[in-house]
């Protein structure tokens, strides 16, 4: 099965990659995973992609889609692959419908872990965090026995810089700008299939595995 997870931070695309990967046995193709990886490594393209990235930017198309197209070439992509992080422009997205093309190949599913926005700003500004432990909470998902105390070692929780609601909307905001074209592309193109993320995780999973099973 070739597939593309798509959804806003928050969302559980994570969670949900590591479901889908873990049942059909399919690669797990991050492109921000292999960027961290390259840049960690010290890789030549490590080294083209740090620029960007240290600017929140995205790294060139050329760049990416080579990476991309390197990856979809090993032998672990034949039974299929989740791609997650990519495509992210209209350019990617073309030149993976030519690749897979060239491959023989096309997409099955581009799945969207859809969350209002509303509900995504509760999730991330929710977070706390112990300064002394590193323990994670969430003021409603995941609370302390006593408010704003760490329950290991009785410090009182901080939120990160990261996850105020100015930076959050910020952040959310960027990244809708650059989903939306995908999500237009992918519905034009009767690719798309949206999943209630507002669920439990478990229940989001069903959802998602329920259309999977209609491959195999
Ligand atoms: P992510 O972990 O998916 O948020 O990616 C982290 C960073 O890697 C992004 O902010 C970009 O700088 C870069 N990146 C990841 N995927 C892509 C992509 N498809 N196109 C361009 N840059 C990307």
């Amino acid at each position: 099965m070739n597939l593309i997870l798509m959804g806003l931070p928050g969302a559980g695309k994570g969670t949900q990659a590591e479901k889908i990967v873990e049942k059909y046995q399919i690669p797990h193709i991050s492109t921000g995973d292999m960027f961290r990886l390259a840049i960690k490594e010290g890789t030549d393209l490590g080294k083209k992609a740090k620029a960007f990235m240290d600017q929140g930017d995205l790294v060139p198309d050329e760049v990416t889609i080579g990476i991309v197209r390197e990856r979809l070439s090993k032998a672990d992509c034949k039974s299929g692959f989740l791609l997650d992080g990519f495509p992210r422009t209209i350019a990617q997205a073309e030149s993976l419908e030519n690749l897979l093309q060239e491959m023989e190949r096309s997409l099955d599913f581009v799945l969207h872990v859809d969350v209002p926005q509303e509900q995504l700003m509760e999730r991330l500004t929710g977070r706390r965090i112990c300064p002394t432990c590193g323990a994670t909470y969430h003021v409603v998902f995941n609370p302390p026995k006593q408010d704003g105390i760490c329950d290991n070692d009785g410090t009182e929780l901080i939120q990160r810089e990261d996850d105020s609601e100015e930076t959050v909307a910020r952040r959310l905001e960027v990244n809708v700008k650059q989903t939306q074209p995908m999500l237009d592309f992918y519905h034009d193109k009767g690719y798309l299939v949206s999943i209630n993320g507002s669920q439990d995780i478990d229940k989001v999973f069903e959802d998602i595995d329920q259309k999977l099973q209609t491959l195999v």
